[in-house]
């Protein structure tokens, strides 16, 4: 008996027609490129997402073509989300960060047809449009008067683009399972894959997202995603934004400690969302010059570990929550999230901590579980560790133009190795390439991680295995200290005891000026890995 309710497909467009019709005057603040802060409102957003609708479509642009972006987190992606993907194209945001061997043959995979890039990525435009064979058109996301000089072949001016169009365009109805969005993994090993978001499982994964135990955004917060539009969708902020009306704030380029804290003061901006790093940054800067957060209200960290220290800092010193998350490129990111449930509220603070220290639990939509190397579930005591799997409405099901299925009996093996407990929560002790292993037990490097990051002084930490004659591998811990800060290797090893098992305690430490970081901003294990592989343990 079907139901007899209305029915019309969950399509990203609707956000911003909802944004434009009940919070037209909520405002966009965005640090451009060219200098300067740009703002306008939600109602803005959407007429110019419209116009440059009918301005694709003269461009040749059609249903299903991808549409590539370089671009930081501005006003003018946010322009480019909703008008690709509001057409029925696919919009396709690549990671400027990547090698340009890797960004050409990414867009070459893709087939992408027309490139928009911010005017920073103007000498890796130039560089790479000989080798993109099928992009037919590089349009710089500028205005005339700020159009580069570089060498690139049929070169488009965004403004101009849009100054010739009409903002009449009614956003066209399709089946929700169409592919939106398109976004690569970095591919640390082989190529890049290609994950396709569908308007469907973006539309699902956006309504998750806003829940009040996962970002918990409404009309009343101003959002600053640090996180890039060209990191799984910004971990879908641009999405999530409109759907409840909440004020944008966009930092452009600039992703320092000043420039940050400075739009986060002027700009009121309550909430906030970015990888360990990128708050590591802001902290030193804000200690170093005694400033405080003075409307911030809660951060979503994730991406990778993010250090306890860190998350305590924030807490006590700045009065800012951090909440803990996991997810991946293949989940459109969201695969846990880190509130308390009521009945930890009466726990003591540390307990409530220890807790909260974890990657979080799963929201509606997500199933995980842990298996063992032979494939068997693992009990949900927050103690067994191995391999977890996931399930839910916006899980990759399969890889872009790749045939075979990544899925295990219907799961999605994630390459991360972790502990359940009870009440869901999920705690990640390592990526699976990343585990040590040490006399055929598994080591995780982020604990050990985590207790270096405690120390005053140290600023980054990673741990790596290294080859070990007897054991086969051995935990080798490399720090990188604050600036004007000591600590000695003792120190730091004595650290250890009593809050790791003896045997998991690193064999040495090294002091470096810097680690080596992936596109995404995290911690290169794999060529932290390389640079110490014949590294002589003592
Ligand atoms: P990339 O590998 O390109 O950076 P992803 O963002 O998809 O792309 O990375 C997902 C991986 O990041 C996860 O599989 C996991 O290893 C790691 N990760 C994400 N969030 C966390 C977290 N909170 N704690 C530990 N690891 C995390």
């Amino acid at each position: 008996l079907p139901g007899q309710m209305m029915d019309a497909p969950l399509l990203v467009s609707a956000l911003l027609q909802h944004a434009d019709r009940y919070h037209g005057d909520t405002e966009i603040v965005s640090r451009t490129v060219e200098g300067g802060i740009h703002r306008y409102t939600y109602a803005d957003a959407a007429a110019r997402s419209r116009r440059l609708a009918n301005a694709l479509g003269k461009l040749g642009v059609e249903p299903g073509m991808r549409v590539a972006t370089l671009a930081w987190n501005g006003y003018r992606h946010f322009e480019l989300y909703y008008a690709v993907s509001g057409m029925g194209a696919v919009m396709h945001t690549i990671n400027p960060r990547l090698f340009p061997e890797q960004i050409a043959w990414i867009a070459g995979d893709a087939e992408d047809r027309i490139l928009f890039f911010d005017l920073t990525f103007a000498p890796l435009v130039a560089a790479l449009a000989a080798k993109c064979k099928t992009i037919k058109h590089w349009v710089a996301m500028t205005d005339r008067a700020h159009l580069p000089g570089h060498d690139i072949p049929n070169l488009l001016c965004y403004e101009d683009l849009l100054a010739a169009e009409s903002d009449a365009y009614e956003w066209p109805e399709f089946d929700e399972r169409s592919a939106c969005s398109l976004c690569y993994t970095s591919g640390t090993t082989g190529n890049p894959k290609g994950v396709l978001y569908s308007h469907r499982s973006m539309m699902l994964h956006t309504f998750v997202a806003c829940q009040p135990d996962v970002f918990n955004v409404s009309s009343r917060d101003c959002i600053l995603p640090v996180v890039p539009m060209f990191h799984v969708n910004a971990w879908s902020i641009p999405y999530a934004a409109p759907m409840v009306g909440a004020k944008l704030v966009f930092p452009g380029a600039a992703l320092d400690g000043a420039s940050l804290h400075e739009l986060f003061e002027s700009e009121k901006v309550t909430m906030s969302a970015g990888v360990p790093t990128v708050w590591q940054g802001l902290l030193q800067y804000l200690q170093a010059n005694r400033l405080k957060l003075s409307t911030v209200k809660r951060c979503v960290i994730g991406g990778s570990a993010c250090p306890p220290a860190l998350m305590k800092t924030f807490e006590n010193d700045y009065g800012v929550k951090i909440h803990h998350a996991w997810g991946m490129t293949e989940l459109s990111p969201l695969g846990t999230y880190n509130t308390l449930k009521s009945k930890h509220l009466a726990l003591p603070k540390d307990e409530q901590f220890a807790i909260e220290t974890k990657q979080g639990r799963p929201p509606f939509g997500v199933q995980l579980k842990i298996v063992d190397g032979d494939g068997k579930p693992l009990p949900h005591d927050g103690k067994a560790f191995g391999d977890l799997l996931v399930k839910g409405y916006w899980v990759l099901d399969r890889y872009y133009k790749l045939d075979q299925s990544p899925l295990v009996d219907g799961w999605f093996p994630t390459g991360d190795v972790g502990t359940l407990d009870p009440d869901g929560y999920l705690q990640i002790t390592d990526r699976s390439k990343d585990v040590i292993k040490s006399g055929g037990e598994w080591i995780g490097s982020i604990d050990l991680e985590n207790v270096a990051c405690a120390h005053p002084a140290v600023a980054q930490a990673a741990v790596i295995g290294v080859h070990h004659p007897k054991w086969d591998e051995r935990p080798l811990l490399v720090v990188v200290k604050k600036p004007g800060q000591e600590v000695s290797k003792d120190e730091l090893l004595a650290l250890y005891p009593g809050k790791v098992a003896k045997w998991w305690i690193p064999d040495d430490v090294v002091f470096v000026d810097e680690l080596p970081m992936t596109a995404t901003g995290k911690i290169s294990k794999l060529r932290l890995r390389e640079s110490f592989k014949d590294y002589k343990l003592p």
